[in-house]
């Protein structure tokens, strides 16, 4: 019986693009392990590690975790997996110092770079509205509430997260960009960049997969 072939994705997408979507096909399609650089450093501010205490301090400012920790984070993460034949990093590498301590520890066989049109992205979360007490998620184009503006359980008026207003979402559209196009850029020139445009996850999806199925066949090949 033949091993299983090894798969080192990356995985990249402007926040509310749908990466959370297009991740857990992946997972179920190719039985990646998959590393969430923010699930991990979540994970850690909860336990209280040291690496918690220093990282969390960035994050409830929104800032990036310094590269140095980051990088440590990961190569122990991964060091205490073993042995990883399928792996789909996602959040890291997201500058190019992380990217460069990488590689000599990992190398990224296919960067997926997901291109939604922040038109998409905009219209998707300032659609969406929420019950504040219950939590209840409502959407206006597709599954709007009975009365505009009003809870249908309770009649109480709907809100929108601070995160979900129009120019909170533009500005976090404009710093997924600077961070991310120098990294999109350096992966293009490696010739491991694999981009797929679109507005949808499910029509996006089969593209993705035909991309790393023919990543693998080639592979095989060699
Ligand atoms: P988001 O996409 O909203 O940034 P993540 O879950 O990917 O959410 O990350 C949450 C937080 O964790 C980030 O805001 C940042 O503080 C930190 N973080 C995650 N990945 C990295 C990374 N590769 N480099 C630096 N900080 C990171």
């Amino acid at each position: 019986m033949g091993s299983v072939q090894r798969l080192t994705a990356l995985i990249l997408g402007p926040p509310g693009g749908g990466k959370g979507t297009i991740s857990k096909k992946l997972l179920k399609d190719f039985n990646f392990l998959h590393l969430s650089t923010g699930d991990v450093l979540r994970r850690h501010v909860r336990d209280q590690t040291a690496v918690g205490k220093a990282a969390q301090t960035y994050m409830i400012r929104g800032a990036l975790v310094p590269d140095n920790v980051i990088v440590d984070l990961v190569v122990a993460e991964l060091a205490s997996k073993g042995h990883v034949p399928r792996l789909l990093l996602d959040g890291f590498p997201r500058t190019i110092p992380q990217a460069l301590a990488l590689e000599p520890h990992v190398s990224i066989d296919v960067v997926i770079d997901l291109d939604i049109p922040d038109q998409t992205i905009i219209e998707r979360i300032s659609n969406r509205w929420i019950h504040a007490a219950s939590g209840r998620t409502y959407a206006y184009d597709y599954n709007p509430p009975k009365q505009k503006g009003v809870d249908d359980v309770t009649g109480e008026p709907l809100v929108q997260r601070e995160d979900d207003k129009e120019e909170t979402v533009k500005a976090r559209l404009e710093q997924y960009k600077q961070i991310t196009t120098p990294l999109v850029d350096h992966y293009r020139y490696q010739g491991t960049l694999a981009t797929f445009s679109g507005t949808e996850s499910d029509v996006i999806y089969p593209y993705v997969k035909a991309h790393l199925d023919a990543f693998l066949a080639g592979r095989s090949q060699e």
